[in-house]
């Protein structure tokens, strides 16, 4: 048996300390190795627990951001789950180990192939990723039991919540007057209703043609 990295450790720790107590996320995120997913630069700050700069000018998030997501989702082994905003390819690495399939969109090519790369050589396999506007959901793939934004919405985002099933629950960061908020929807008879966590700060969703990069 490998010996767990001490730093591992201590970022599980704090997590623990910031509220996260669900025991199979917190499993989902000691076994992702997160300097897998920063740039080379950054390996050595990997595991503090602090979003840290990506390529194309995005942000891999905070773990303990990611955690409290990802707990907040309560996700099951059958889960159907969308991602809207690959980045990294982490929060859908977190995500893979706790649910059946995801789906992940990303508007930056280069983002995507990459995330996918690293999931591959993790052995993930029940990812699937694609290059393109998130802001209209993944319509082809729709419902989906859980849905998770990693990008601000401008507001309550209706078309994505729409392919949303019953019971369903979505996370997302949405803008508000001078804040941004995580916000937990849930949908029952058709009715969305929501919950506010917490203030958060993610990059923006922007709408329309992925760019070329
Ligand atoms: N989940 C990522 C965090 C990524 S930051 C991780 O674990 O690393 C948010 C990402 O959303 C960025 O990569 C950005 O390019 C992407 N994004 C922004 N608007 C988008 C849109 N309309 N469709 C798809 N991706 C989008």
């Amino acid at each position: 048996m490998t010996m767990p990295d001490p730093r591992m450790i201590q970022l599980v720790m704090s997590l623990r300390g910031g509220g996260v107590t669900n025991k199979a996320v917190l499993g989902a995120i000691e076994r992702t190795p997160r300097d897998l997913f920063v740039p080379q630069r950054f390996g050595d700050q990997a595991f503090d627990d602090r979003p840290l700069p990506i390529d194309c000018g995005q942000t891999i998030s905070q773990p303990l951001i990611v955690a409290l997501m990802t707990q907040a989702l309560d996700l099951g082994d059958r889960d159907k789950v969308l991602e809207i905003g690959t980045g990294s390819g982490y929060q859908a690495a977190i995500l893979s180990r706790l649910a059946r399939r995801v789906y992940s969109v990303e508007r930056y090519r280069t983002l995507s192939r990459e995330a996918e790369e690293r999931l591959t050589a993790l052995g993930l396999t029940n990812v699937v990723t694609r290059v393109g506007d998130g802001s209209v959901g993944w319509p082809e793939q729709a419902p989906f039991d859980r849905i998770i934004l990693t990008a601000s919405a401008p507001q309550r985002p209706d078309a994505i919540l729409e392919q949303l099933k019953d019971g369903g629950i979505a996370i997302a960061p949405v803008d508000r007057p001078g804040r941004q908020v995580l916000v937990r929807y849930t949908r029952t008879d058709g009715d969305i209703h929501e919950q506010e966590l917490m203030d958060v700060r993610f990059v923006p969703m922007v709408k329309g043609e992925a760019k070329a990069l």
